[in-house]
């Protein structure tokens, strides 16, 4: 708990030494004293002197453990981006016009992380506002921008991003499918935006935006956002102090537009750039890749079934509110399966596969459309909300367009995930709570299936108190109270027992939210098929392997099941066997192979070294980094470790820099 009560000498701000006065947290302190009952953080020196001069009175909080943005300022309505992208040097220079709902006087603070900031300037009257950095960065959290307003209610800052930015993957020619041309795209959850522009980086704060970016031709842009214009060449003037006019309209150079109409939180700011090929698949479904035709075809086959979802998503949830589904396919090192970018999903290519689970995927992308970019979670400590409601709006989805038996497959995976990161949290269980306390903690660091699968769970033990047609009315009109809005878990909760009454009395709520482990109530699913693959699963251990036609119509989600339920470390001679005959290791679907190659690593063959490795230099999705890496640093002898280290060093510039420090901190715990 980083949290310290008691009564402070007068004044605490200017001790050098935070260890004597309180307990650092994310570069700012959080004292509470008692007289008069006042709590202050203390973020850096401009700060401290703005709460000396303003006494203890003043009362100052962070909105959220993992943002600066202050309780007591504004939020930003919108922002305008002029951005100009500069492939040589890995970097956008950049102007952000923020707008605040009305005129503020005093400091405004802004997250940045590794952004360099030019000038700040009034945009009404062209004069420079006053801005400061603390002296130093925290790793995790970056630095707070504090401008000193007075009277404004707009400020133009000019900065120019790192090639280091935690957001940003730049990939050379040779990294893309293309060969030819560059390519760059985001990934701004969970506190990544303010590595491209500073803002207000917490989910609580809700904003739109317009973006002008300038690109070399023949590249093209494509944004979580509606084109504003055809692309066209650059205007001179135009970008005003976010660079040279020279450089601006230099030759070769293109300027692209977007605009987003509806408020959204900084985590769904996104844009990719490069040679992308694009085709319909449905009236308001475009599929975008930049892996060439072949990709785009197969992507498109994938993908034919959007438009069916999004009317089941409706029938369930309501309308859908973002106009365009378009859905973008990265290069292989996009970190993530999907990522929930408003009007355009953004998608790992590993979930082209031809069968039914990559729709799974896209499901669960688009149900975010109503659970998480509609109604979103005011921090991080609230994840579940996001993700616990979307696994639930995801199967529900699923089960319309695929069948219940493939929704209970896809929540006894579910369940099987999440019995597993109960091991994995059994030194830390705070961390399987509903509602964490991430009060200085990275959410990259424990970002785990506990708020999917445990706020799943804790849904569909609701649905199942008070009925299926009851629960649907009850989640249509959460959605419909909420939707714009960034909400906590007492906010979800203080719904709930208004809309049913006595649910408090019935289910043990304040055990689902802020126990730790999996309730006595939560439940495996139950189906013949479900039943039949976990018994194969148990008969493995007698030694038994699968016969042929126990497993003809097995598609990747019935072997993924399979795998994940064998025990986690067996015979070598057996894994080698059940290899001879299903090929695993070879299996085109990742969630196969990288099951069975965990299995393998675990149980001690060394012979799947080899396909660990051309794995592990393929993609570069956590969801398969976080195993073969685990279960290398975890492995028997110092072999498997410095085969994880010398992976890791040759593969590294091909990861997403936030895949680069997931990989790093499991390198460094088993060091
Ligand atoms: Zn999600």
């Amino acid at each position: 708990m980083l949290h310290r009560q008691g009564t402070l000498d007068w004044p605490p701000l200017f001790n050098k030494d935070r260890k004597m006065r309180g307990i650092h947290c994310a570069g700012a302190e959080r004292y509470t004293v008692r007289e008069p009952l006042t709590e202050v953080v203390v973020a850096h020196r401009i700060i401290e002197v703005d709460i000396h001069r303003r006494g203890w009175r003043r009362k100052m909080a962070r909105l959220d453990p993992h943002s600066y943005t202050d309780s007591s300022h504004p939020l930003a309505k919108h922002v305008a981006l002029t951005l100009y992208f500069d492939f040589a040097a890995n970097t956008i220079h950049g102007s952000a016009l923020l707008t605040l709902p009305s005129a503020h006087t005093g400091h405004l603070l802004l997250d940045t992380r590794s952004l360099l900031v030019h000038s700040v300037i009034d945009p009404v009257s062209g004069a420079p506002i006053p801005f400061s950095f603390p002296s130093s960065d925290d790793p995790v959290f970056g630095r707070p921008l504090s401008l000193s307003l007075s009277a404004q209610s707009a400020a133009l800052i000019v900065f120019c991003t790192s090639p280091s930015s935690s957001a940003l993957q730049w990939l050379s020619p040779a990294q893309t499918a293309s060969k030819a041309y560059p390519f760059v795209y985001t990934q701004c959850q969970s506190i990544h935006a303010r590595s491209i522009f500073p803002c207000q980086d917490t989910p609580a704060a809700r904003l739109t935006f317009s973006a002008r970016l300038n690109l070399p031709s023949p590249l093209t842009a494509v944004m979580a956002a509606a084109r504003a214009a055809d692309t066209r060449d650059p205007i001179a003037g135009e970008a005003g102090p976010a660079c040279s006019d020279a450089l601006w309209c230099s030759p070769g150079r293109a300027v692209e537009e977007f605009v987003m109409d509806r408020p959204i939180p900084t985590y769904l700011f996104a844009f990719a750039a490069g040679c992308i090929a694009s085709r319909d698949v449905g009236p308001r479904t475009r599929v975008h890749a930049e892996g060439g035709l072949v990709l785009l075809d197969a992507a498109a086959r994938e993908f034919a079934g959007a438009e069916d979802m999004i009317r089941a998503g409706e029938a369930l949830f309501g309308p859908y509110e973002w106009g365009r589904f378009d859905l973008l396919v990265l290069p292989p090192s996009f970190p993530y399966g999907g990522m929930e970018n408003p009007m355009m999903v953004f998608l790992t290519p590993t979930v082209i596969k031809g069968d039914a689970s990559g729709a799974q995927v896209v499901a669960h992308e688009l149900a975010h459309s109503w659970t998480g970019n509609l109604i979103t979670n005011k921090t991080n400590e609230h994840f579940w909300l996001n993700e616990g409601f979307t696994t639930y709006a995801e199967r529900r989805i699923v089960e319309v367009v695929q069948g219940e038996e493939r929704a209970v497959l896809n929540t006894g995976i579910g369940w099987k995930g999440l019995n597993e990161e109960m091991e994995r949290f059994a030194d830390n269980m705070e961390f399987t709570k509903l509602k964490p306390n991430l009060e200085g903690i990275d959410p990259d660091e424990v970002y785990s299936q506990v708020p999917y699968e445990k706020g799943f769970q804790f849904l569909w033990r609701i649905e199942r108190q008070i009925g299926r047609l009851a629960f649907d009315v009850f989640v249509k009109k959460y959605i419909a109270t909420f939707k714009f809005q960034s909400i906590d878990t007492e906010t979800f909760l203080e719904f709930l027992k208004v809309n049913v009454p006595g649910i408090e009395n019935q289910i043990d709520l304040k055990l689902w939210v802020e126990g730790t482990g999996i309730p006595p109530d939560a439940m495996e699913p139950v189906s013949t098929i479900y039943s039949k693959i976990v018994s194969l699963a148990n008969e493995f251990k007698q030694g038994k392997i699968p016969k042929e036609e126990e497993v003809a119509d097995w598609s990747g989600q019935e072997w993924e099941l399979y795998i994940e339920n064998l025990p986690k470390s067996v015979e070598a001679s057996q894994v080698a066997s059940l290899d001879a005959r299903y090929q695993l290791a070879e299996s085109r679907d990742y969630e196969v192979k990288v099951a069975f190659l965990q299995l393998a690593v675990s149980s001690g063959c060394k012979e799947y070294h080899g396909e660990v490795e051309s794995t592990l230099k393929q993609v570069g999705r956590m969801k398969y980094l976080r195993p073969l890496y685990t279960a290398l640093v975890h492995g028997t002898g110092d072999e498997e470790k410095m085969l994880a280290r010398r992976i890791f060093a040759e593969a590294r510039d091909s990861y997403h820099p936030i895949a680069q420090g997931v990989v790093q901190s499991i390198l460094a715990k088993h060091s």
